[in-house]
């Protein structure tokens, strides 16, 4: 007897219909002998239309009372899903994510898991029930207040009560065949990926793919979690993503590809600080006042100098460049700039690939491709399994066509994207 975790994200349970299929094929696990726990999502959009009716009472709501309202979405899928399952003649019990011990930081809209106390859960098994359970939220025991994890989150909720009740495998349910080798939506002759490793995973994740939420491939990689992206329209195998250090779960000997596949986000916003005196600690001052408003940089760029002058661009979400901005502007004296530029009008493409270590020319492929398509590139950071590139937003979804294309991802087989709206 296996201990499965499912996850069924938002557009698996988007209706009744929808429910009644995936309480079918829990239904179906359970009677096949096997322990299930179900992590489930908010029906369909219901988490942006949430965010809506926020920001139709006022512009900034209050972190408290957003996680509050967030988390009812997955409040109405869990309890209607248990009543599915209850009426297929199987036992089922819903959990929010206090009641099944997911304890974490503080901080609302963006919580880490730091404990996981799944005693109701593990009860609920042992009496034959399936468990279901909220995805994406928490408790703090600090503040006995509600909290979320971050849009996304539902996977990491999975992936964390996978290791606490030491499940054999975590299967994340979508609305996609599995992980592509970018995003089925903006290429249709996107390659399904058989297995992927987990540090591939990361860096597709870290860049925007948003098929599995950062943090859940993270926390499955130092947990040891087999993850299984699959979905829940069709009974295709899907992708398992793995630890290389720990061997493929199915003894698979998998040959490392120069490029894994293509990530990008359009939520990213340029900074330029122009005219910066070129004196040691300029570079300090500047990320240490941008340190202090909690933005999370990601790229920066410092242009060769000219009359002991210099620009220093970096890019941060765009949520939060207003206060990056307000920062910058109020210590302008002290820096001693002349210009503060900010632009919200790129997008960043990220090309991944472990086998890119041992191959060299994969840069210059890469900007030779982009050069053919006429795409100008605005910045440019590597790691050692990555090349990631700034462009124009309106130029995004050619350039990651066009590097699909040139680094031989295409396929001749299109693509199934079952539901969703993509938003
Ligand atoms: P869920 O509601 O099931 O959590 P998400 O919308 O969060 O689903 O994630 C699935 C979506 O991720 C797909 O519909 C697809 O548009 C998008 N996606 C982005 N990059 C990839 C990729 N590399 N492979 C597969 N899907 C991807
Ligand atoms: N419902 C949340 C969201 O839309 C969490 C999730 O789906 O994983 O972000
Ligand atoms: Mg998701």
């Amino acid at each position: 007897m296996a201990l499965i975790v499912q996850k069924f994200g938002g557009s698996s349970v988007a209706d009744a219909q929808s429910i009644k299929r995936v309480a079918k094929r829990i239904v179906e696990t359970r009677r096949a002998g096997n322990d299930v726990v179900v992590v489930v999502s908010a029906m369909g959009d219901t988490t942006d239309e949430l965010l809506d009716l926020a920001a139709g009472v006022t512009p900034i709501p209050a972190p408290r009372e957003l996680d509050m309202l967030l988390t009812a979405g997955e409040r109405i899928s869990m309890a209607l899903l248990a009543m599915a399952i209850k009426g297929m003649g199987m036992d089922a019990l819903s959990f929010t994510g206090s009641q099944a011990g997911m304890i974490t930081t503080a901080e609302h809209g963006s919580a880490k898991i730091v404990d996981v106390t799944p005693r109701r859960v593990r009860e609920a098994l042992d009496q034959g029930s399936v468990a279901i359970v909220a995805g994406f939220q928490g408790f703090n025991r600090g503040t006995g207040d509600i909290t979320t994890l971050g849009r996304g989150g539902s996977d990491t909720t999975a992936v964390a009560l996978a290791a606490a009740l030491d499940a054999d495998v975590c299967e994340i349910y979508t609305d996609v065949d599995g992980v592509y080798t970018t995003d089925p939506r903006v290429v249709s002759c996107a390659r399904k990926i058989h297995s992927i490793t987990s540090e591939e995973m990361l860096e597709l994740a870290a860049s925007g793919a948003k098929v599995l939420h950062l943090r859940a491939v993270e926390y499955a990689r130092r947990h040891g979690v087999a993850l299984h992206v699959r979905s829940s329209f069709s009974n295709e195998e899907g992708t398992i993503v793995y630890d290389p250090k720990k061997g493929h779960p199915k003894g698979e000997k998998v040959e490392e590809p120069i490029i894994t596949g293509i990530a990008f986000e359009k939520s990213e916003a340029k900074v330029t600080v122009g005219g910066v005196p070129d004196v040691p600690g300029k570079a300090a001052q500047i990320f240490e006042i941008v340190a202090k408003t909690n933005a999370n940089i990601d790229m920066i760029v410092q242009n060769v100098s000219a009359d002991h002058r210099t620009d220093i661009s970096f890019t941060v979400p765009s949520g939060d460049g207003r206060k990056v901005v307000e920062a910058l502007e109020s210590a302008r004296e002290d820096i001693g700039y002349d210009r503060l530029q900010y632009d919200d009008q790129i997008a960043k493409v990220a090309v991944v690939g472990a086998g890119m270590r041992d191959a060299s020319g994969v840069s210059a492929q890469l900007f030779r491709a982009l050069f053919d398509a006429g795409i100008n590139i605005e910045m440019i950071s590597t790691s050692e399994i990555r090349i990631s590139v700034v462009t124009r937003a309106d130029v995004m979804e050619d350039a990651v066509r066009v590097l699909h294309t040139a680094f031989g991802l295409d396929t001749d087989d299109e693509a199934v994207v079952y539901a969703g709206t993509g938003r």
